[in-house]
């Protein structure tokens, strides 16, 4: 991509000297590593931006091409072109000193009507040193890039869907070049020539009910911005914790239910939490074991787009009696005489 704005990407002077370039490089990468901003695309596509720009200015070679022709191939390519064109338009532009190849040197002072054919390249390169909005060019549309933002919740806010706010660091175009990288020739001090800056912006999402741990949930048009295309798409990488009581089984939930030794042997009524909050009486029948499981349909959780709701699994967990008092233990010792096994 030409254009590129190397020294703005690291924030120093075209005359940096390396262990400025490197210190700067240093910070920034810090800063903007995807270790400090997971899912953070933003942050990525700039950090990826930093290595490139560092990866050239620490290299004397590279630094020094990059000074006279810009960011990479397409510039070697456009420098090329333009040579070409203007030795057909005006003859004796485009000299160069040892013979055609794109690298060879010029001064910059020579450039003269060479300058206006490079810029005009430029504008058709759709690149961010140019005024390709002005002359609106041939420049394509982009569509903006997804992001994905983390979000954990509880489990009862996955039953019963919820709403946040978050905080979101996205990429904008920047107001003050309007996106172009460049303010009056020179390069823009807000977004130091990369035409976009990351700002924090508030959003309130819906999550609905049903999510699981691991869903994406796609916020259509809230990613990064367009460029004359459409915005990408928020997706929100969705977790959820785990819960003390209940366990998510796909759409069941499994909760273990202390059953008194008394109602597990001799039948009897006991209380099924929800995750509503509620409780729901469960009929035990005589002689229920330890670990039955019983299923109380559609108390689980709610299906994502769909009115069905996964089943409730009680687990019967029975409890055995403690601080028998003597007539207690009495009816034991009496128990066991009857079934010594
Ligand atoms: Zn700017």
């Amino acid at each position: 991509m030409a254009g590129k704005d190397y020294y703005g990407t690291l924030g120093v002077p075209k005359n940096a000297p390396d262990k400025d370039i490197k210190a700067a490089y240093r910070k920034l990468a810090r800063k903007y590593h995807p270790d400090v901003n997971p899912g953070d695309k933003a942050a990525e596509a700039r950090f990826k931006l930093i290595n490139e720009a560092y990866e050239v200015l620490a290299d004397a070679d590279k630094r020094k091409k990059y000074d006279q022709f810009g960011s990479d191939a397409d510039q070697a390519e456009a420098y090329a072109r333009a040579q070409q064109q203007a030795r057909q338009q005006a003859g004796g532009y485009g000299r160069t000193q040892g013979g055609g190849a794109p690298f060879t040197t010029y001064e910059p002072g020579d450039m003269g009507d060479l300058n206006e054919v490079f810029e005009n390249l430029f504008r058709g390169f759709g690149a961010t040193a140019g005024a390709g909005t002005r002359t609106g060019g041939r420049r394509p549309a982009r569509r903006g890039q997804d992001i994905e933002h983390p979000i954990e919740l509880s489990l009862e806010e996955a039953f019963n869907g919820t709403v946040r706010v978050m905080e979101l660091h996205s990429e904008q175009p920047c107001t003050a070049c309007q996106g172009t990288g460049r303010l009056k020739n020179a390069v823009c001090s807000q977004c130091r020539g990369a035409g976009r800056v990351i700002k924090p912006r508030r959003l309130e999402v819906k999550i609905p009910a049903g999510v699981k741990d691991g869903s994406r949930v796609r916020v259509a048009g809230e990613g990064n911005p367009g460029v004359g295309g459409a915005n990408g798409d928020l997706y929100l990488v969705i977790k959820v914790a785990p819960h003390p009581m209940f366990k998510r089984e796909g759409d069941d939930l499994l909760v273990d239910v202390p059953v008194p030794l008394s109602t597990a042997v001799l039948g009897g009524e006991i209380q099924v939490p929800t995750l509503k909050g509620n409780k729901l009486a469960l009929k035990l029948p005589a002689e229920t074991q330890n670990g039955k499981i019983f299923r109380l349909a559609k108390q689980g959780m709610p299906r994502l787009n769909d009115t069905n709701r996964g089943d409730m699994l009680a687990r019967m967990t029975v409890v055995l009696p403690t601080n028998l008092n003597d007539k207690e233990r009495a009816l034991f010792e009496q128990f066991k005489k009857m079934r010594p096994n």
